[in-house]
């Protein structure tokens, strides 16, 4: 074995095997100065644990030494994208070796005969947009942290964003997996034709498997032609609950809008100062919609919606006048998750459930009683389009009573989103911090066979430990 045991519990690698691993990567590849060790020790999590070393590899090949090696000697790697992730999902929690995949960034292959994308794991997602906009055609699914996120990251955690009301999440666009175990074996998952239903869907299966069970070092994507025209549009409401309606109301006019982004009162106070257009004073809630098509459906979509806006009680529209003025709102709207950082409070616990579109005024309002109950800071914002919430709970986690009031809140909430017929998680994942909570939506039979398979994949346990399953497993 290549590690001992401190006596603080951490499992620290030892030097022989870091000399054996800095001859399986090309120079620059093996990171082991606590300086830069430390810039791989978080996530958006807000939990910080530090790596023995971290791995950026620049093929599969590499990586495939690496996962062989590390089983070998009983060393926990903790597969990393570019560490956006909001529930720890990648944090070397015990110690071992994080293995960025960063620098996997070519995109191979774009190809409008077979709508289809080849790239590495490390592409950073906007960038991959921007690559099948200038070629005519459209990757729509985009988490607000698209600018920096990795596609990797985006398929370990099934990544969603604003366009899912109509176009749906990662999972709908891969189509074929290159990966590798963690004994260092390379399967490839699924097809690289239209469709294909040879065997069990292992692609499905790896999607939001959350670096559990294999390294992926290359994604097959559908992309499908751009559409023609974007119309963007605010709405203001005096309340969430007439925003929540607003949102059901969308669904039932015929016009299947491809965002309708939410922001309570609190986001709306934390973002005003960005938005190119007055926020009006009676505004406590807002809408950011947006429909796409051919350019002549345009303006009859935004006109429904709108006509639908008003008749819920809006008590303010704007149409984004241009592509820049569009993009200003949404540069808003994508700032929020850092922007409520300035509401004072140092720490944030962030969730995102999901409930059924029907249910949303129901777990808003469990959401506006939980603040009267705790007297803490909730913000909610997100993809209301999805029933998809990002509540955001502010406090100072050396407070006792605050750190227990957050928790008998987050408790609350995940028990009515449960009982609404809704899930802990929209899009984020359980990683760290929701694991001791999943018993709350999964049974046990259902983890019983979650952890067979972990089991199959990854018999020693080396890959991304400690995730998902609740403490202790
Ligand atoms: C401001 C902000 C806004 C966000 N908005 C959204 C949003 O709208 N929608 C959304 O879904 N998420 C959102 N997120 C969360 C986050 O960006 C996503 O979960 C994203 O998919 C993580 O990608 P990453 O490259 O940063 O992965 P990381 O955070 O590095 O890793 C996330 C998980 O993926 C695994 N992983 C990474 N790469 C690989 C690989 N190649 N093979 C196997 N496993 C791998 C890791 O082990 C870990 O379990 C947001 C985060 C921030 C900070």
């Amino acid at each position: 074995m290549a590690r001992w045991r401190s006596s603080a519990g951490r499992v620290n690698v030892r030097y022989g095997f870091i000399k054996e691993l800095s001859g399986l990567v090309a120079p620059g590849g093996l990171l082991t100065d606590r300086s830069d060790l430390v810039c791989y020790s978080y996530d958006a999590s807000g939990l910080e644990f530090l790596p023995d070393a971290v791995i950026l590899p620049s093929s599969t090949e590499e990586v495939r030494k690496v996962m062989a090696l590390a089983q070998r000697e009983g060393i926990a790697v903790f597969p990393r994208g570019a560490g956006s992730g909001t529930t720890g999902a990648f944090l070397p929690r015990g110690g071992g070796v994080v293995l960025c995949l960063a620098r996997m960034n070519r995109i191979l292959s774009i190809s409008h005969s077979d709508l289809m994308a080849e790239v590495e794991p490390g592409v950073v997602t906007g960038e991959l947009q921007n690559r099948a906009a200038a070629a005519g055609l459209f990757y729509p699914p985009d988490p607000s942290s698209l600018d920096f996120c990795t596609i990797g990251g985006n398929v370990a955690t099934g990544a969603g964003g604003a366009r899912a009301v109509k176009y749906g999440v990662t999972r709908d666009y891969v189509i074929g997996l290159d990966v590798v175990l963690p004994g260092g074996d390379v399967i490839r998952t699924g097809f690289r034709t239209a469709k294909g239903v040879v065997g069990y869907d292992l692609t499905r299966l790896m999607v939001g498997s959350e670096g559990t069970l294999g390294v992926v070092t290359g994604v097959t994507l559908k992309l499908i032609p751009a559409p023609q025209t974007v119309g963007t549009a605010l709405s203001f409401f005096k309340d969430a609950s007439a925003a929540a309606s607003a949102v059901s109301r969308l669904f039932v006019l015929g016009v299947l809008p491809r965002c309708a982004e939410f922001m309570d009162a609190a986001c709306l106070g934390c973002i005003a100062d960005e938005l190119p257009v007055g926020v009006p004073e009676t505004a406590s809630a807002m809408l950011l919609v947006e429909v796409d098509g051919q350019e002549d459906s345009i303006a009859a979509g935004l006109d429904a919606i709108i006509c639908a806006f008003r008749e819920e009680g809006a008590v303010g529209v704007y149409v984004a006048k241009d592509k820049d003025e569009a993009a200003a709102f949404w540069k808003a709207r994508r700032s929020l998750s850092t922007s409520v950082r300035r509401l004072g409070p140092p720490h944030k616990i962030s969730e995102d459930i999901c409930v059924p579109r029907h249910a949303l005024s129901g777990i808003i309002r469990v959401i506006e009683e939980t603040v009267k109950e705790t007297g803490l800071k909730i913000l909610s914002f997100g993809h209301a389009g999805d029933g998809n919430l990002h509540v955001n709970i502010l406090l100072d986690k050396r407070k006792e009573h605050e750190m227990t009031s957050a928790q008998s809140a987050v408790k609350k909430i995940f028990k009515k989103t449960i009982e609404f017929g809704g899930t802990i998680s929209g899009e984020h994942g359980v990683g760290l911090t929701k694991r001791d909570y999943i018993g709350m939506e999964l049974d046990g039979k259902t983890l019983d066979i979650m952890r067979s398979i972990k089991a199959v994949f990854d018999p020693k346990g080396i890959l991304n430990p400690g995730k998902i399953f609740p403490e202790g497993d």
